[in-house]
């Protein structure tokens, strides 16, 4: 009797200290959230910076960006990776989870010009019969235009992209709400959803979505992709005109 009642208040007392930020604000985190999230980046940045270096940032693991973090900074972290889209208006559907550990082929040396200058892609990671597929259509494209897209931005674990929504909230006022309408959720993003995989495309000469996306629509490229793409099994995932959406004409996903 004693041992279950000196149980029960241990196991009372371990749930009174377990933090609660389940009730942050998800218009604009207050003061005290916002340099918690200052401190956990400040955490992470040796993390980050290593596996830039090393160019493997696109297959960090949940376990190696938990790692650097104390109790109280992990539970913080894992209230953002618990957040669910639909409380929070996001309209894009929720994909999968990608653990940093799948089968993945790497992408060097992908030559381009970039704002007239040669430029180098830096390695992009692909799930092997996704990287299969885009090779055969961009060998189709090459025979039919003579022009072929490059892979600006392929797979990223979801752990990366759980660390990109909190980097990104500065840029957004610490609105939570709002970094959804620019960042993907883990698990909402197809660059880490390797059964529904998505690319980013690039012209040779540097055409993407990131400055000017009326550039991308408007290239030869592109508009055989919409002619030719889905004989391949890629689907423009962001069309036109799709409510709740915005127009992405670079971002193709894969589907079986
Ligand atoms: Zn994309």
């Amino acid at each position: 009797m004693k041992i279950l009642s000196l149980i029960f208040v241990l196991g009372l007392a371990i749930t009174l200290t377990q933090p609660i930020f389940a009730d942050f604000n998800k218009d604009k985190l207050n003061d005290e959230d916002i340099v918690r999230v200052q401190n956990l980046l400040a955490k992470l940045e040796p993390l980050i910076k290593e596996r830039e270096a090393a160019q493997s940032l696109a297959t960090l693991t949940f376990d190696e960006v938990y790692s650097p973090l104390n109790e109280e900074d992990k539970a913080f972290l894992k209230e953002f990776q618990n957040l669910k889209g639909d409380e929070l208006g996001v309209t894009i559907p929720y994909r999968q989870i990608a653990t940093g550990k799948e089968n993945l082929v790497v992408m060097k040396n992908q030559k381009i010009l970039l704002k007239g200058e040669p430029y180098v892609i830096p390695p992009q990671y692909l799930p092997p019969n996704v990287c299969q597929r885009y090779l055969e259509m961009m060998q189709a494209m090459e025979k039919d235009l003579g022009k072929r897209l490059y892979v600006e931005s392929g797979y990223r674990s979801s752990a990366y992209q759980l660390y990109l929504f909190v980097y990104y909230l500065k840029n957004h006022d610490y609105s939570i709400r709002e970094t959804t309408k620019w960042v993907a959720l883990p698990g909402y993003s197809e660059h880490g959803a390797p059964q529904f995989q998505a690319i980013d495309f690039i012209s040779a000469d540097g055409i993407s979505g990131e400055e000017k996306p009326e550039e991308f629509e408007n290239l030869e490229e592109y508009k055989w992709l919409l002619k030719n793409a889905n004989r391949f099994n890629f689907i423009l995932s962001y069309p036109r005109g799709k409510p709740g959406i915005t127009f992405e004409p670079w971002h193709w996903h894969y589907e079986e």
